[in-house]
């Protein structure tokens, strides 16, 4: 029998095509993130055993006890860190993730660049955006984004692939996806991470290029 998770998962896939197609736009223009946070990796097994290789993470210490395991099982997984990133986690992080959504302050963009010079290896880079200016969250004011970006990039080196964004919730997501959108775009970033179980599609109509989709996969988290 199909597992429930096998069975989200490709209702999800197809979702995400619909939403691609009716903005005009191609059904492989867009990947889709399966945020396994919380989830203990039998969870995880039935994603991984349909084919399924493109996760996230908010925690560098619950990824490090749960995906090694599952990526010597299979090594072509692509594993990206959606949490917030302290400086002293950044060298366990590069060991454990491909990509860093949450580039989001210059000391941290100042230690992954050290890092990477350090070890020899490179990590894809996403700036995190605060699109709704909230207090409480991680990300860098949209009328800061163009400077830090080019900090990152100019300053730093670091491999800048594209921004990343959680909306505020409760209210209509979609200006918040249009002005990331326009960031990535004026930018030249390739790489928009935005959109979640509730307003993937909607990020899709904007622009989104990568949704990062939990409960709607695994279910509700324990
Ligand atoms: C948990 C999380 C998600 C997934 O949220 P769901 O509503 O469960 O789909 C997406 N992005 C980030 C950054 C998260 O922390």
């Amino acid at each position: 029998m199909e597992s429930p998770i096998a069975k989200n998962l490709k209702a999800i896939t197809s979702r995400i095509e619909t939403a691609a197609r009716a903005a005009g736009r191609s059904t492989g223009s867009v990947d889709l993130l399966a945020i396994s946070k919380t989830h203990p990796a039998e969870h995880i097994a039935p994603a991984l055993a349909v084919g399924h290789r493109l996760f996230g993470e908010n925690r560098v210490q619950e990824a490090a006890a749960k995906w090694p395991p599952l990526r010597a099982l299979h090594p072509d997984v692509r594993l990206h860190l959606v949490g917030p990133l302290q400086t002293n986690k950044v060298r366990q992080a590069m060991t454990l993730f491909d990509v860093i959504e949450t580039v989001d302050r210059p000391r941290l963009a100042e230690a992954l660049a050290r890092e990477m010079e350090k070890s020899g290896r490179s990590r894809d880079c996403l700036v995190e955006i605060n699109a709704g200016l909230e207090p409480q969250k991680a990300g860098i004011a949209p009328a800061d984004a163009d400077s830090f970006i080019t900090l990152c990039r100019r300053d730093y080196g670091l491999p800048v692939r594209g921004v990343m964004c959680i909306p505020p919730f409760g209210v209509d997501p979609a200006p918040h996806f249009a002005l990331v959108r326009e960031i990535a775009t004026r930018n030249g970033l390739e790489v928009v991470s935005m959109g979640m179980s509730d307003d993937f599609e909607t990020a899709i109509r904007y622009g989104a290029t990568l949704v990062r989709v939990g409960t709607a996969i695994f279910g509700n988290r324990p």
